[in-house]
């Protein structure tokens, strides 16, 4: 777990002390936006509802018989640390894609590679970071479970934050030819940000193990999950896609669509056992039910 740059996160947190400025030389009276830049003392994790996708069971290897509901969540997670905050799958359809109405909104998709998925959103990822107090410019880091395009929608927007990416992931995502799951347009901005190239399984984000990005090659080549230490919480492993249904996991099967079949099983079973040893609970991110129990931001776990 040896960090690779360091010299890029002592530059993140200079950025991110930045003083408020006030506009005009006239000092606000009222409550200050958000500086994006709440300082917490101990790991915060808040969630935040990036969406609703009505999917096929059949593309995960199941039946509608076998699962519960047709529902896959899709969750955006920000860790908020001492040293700085992680942004973590910024969501499937970028907020610019799409005007809010204050209920729900059914979203037609087409991807680069001509699929189309309807997804059900409700509110703006931005609008909610703000709500939880915070803005873009205050993520000091941005990190994504894997490539495809429900985990990267609002990269641009974080594309001053530090990207933690391991190589095969960024050399798919700026190939010549993208793979066709991804969605290019989304992260575009990313290819001139600092960049650490992860070369380790696990990757320490900040230094004091509290928030680890542990490899978990299969659904992608450069897939990954991230352990989180909460101090009151306890250990949380937000899953990426190493499963999509809580059924995927008691059932053991594997997406059809996932880039290497034989890895994932692999990938499956060194993140159990890691979940055996030290107790962690496991969050599967597009788990519909699971994911209506967890407290949603500007709430949030610790
Ligand atoms: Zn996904």
């Amino acid at each position: 777990m040896k960090r690779l740059t360091s010299g890029w996160v002592t530059i993140t947190l200079a950025v991110a002390v930045a003083l408020p400025v006030f506009a005009g030389g006239t000092q606000q009276t009222g409550p200050l936006p958000a500086r994006g830049n709440p300082q917490v003392t101990a790991v915060r994790l808040y969630v935040f509802d990036c969406g609703t996708l009505q999917v096929d069971p059949a593309r995960f290897r199941l039946t509608k018989a076998e699962v519960a509901t047709t529902n896959l969540s899709v969750p955006c997670f920000l860790v908020a640390h001492p040293k700085g905050r992680l942004m973590w799958d910024p969501g499937a359809v970028p907020d610019r894609d799409w005007t809010p109405t204050g209920g729900e909104v059914i979203h037609h998709l087409v991807l680069p590679d001509g699929g189309e998925r309807d997804i059900t959103l409700r509110r703006p990822l931005m609008t909610q970071l703000a709500g939880a107090g915070y803005s873009p410019a205050g993520i000091t880091h941005l990190a994504f479970s894997h490539y495809h395009w429900d985990h990267t929608a609002n990269a641009n927007a974080f594309a001053d934050a530090t990207w933690l990416v391991r190589a095969v992931e960024r050399d798919a995502m700026f190939a010549e030819k993208p793979p066709g799951v991804t969605r290019p347009s989304s992260y575009a901005a990313l290819k001139g940000s600092r960049t650490i190239i992860i070369r380790s399984d696990e990757y320490d984000v900040f230094g004091d193990a509290t928030v680890i990005m542990m490899a978990a090659p299969g659904h992608t080549p450069g897939h990954q999950v991230l352990y989180v230490k909460l101090p009151k919480t306890g250990g949380v492993v937000l899953s990426g896609d190493l499963y999509h249904f809580p059924e995927s996991r008691t059932l053991k099967r594997v997406a059809t669509f996932d880039f290497d079949q034989t890895q994932t099983p692999v990938a499956r079973e060194r993140i159990e056992a890691f979940l055996e040893k030290t107790g962690a609970r496991l969050w599967i991110q597009h788990d519909y039910a699971g994911n209506t129990r967890l407290k949603k931001a500007p709430e949030y776990y610790e």
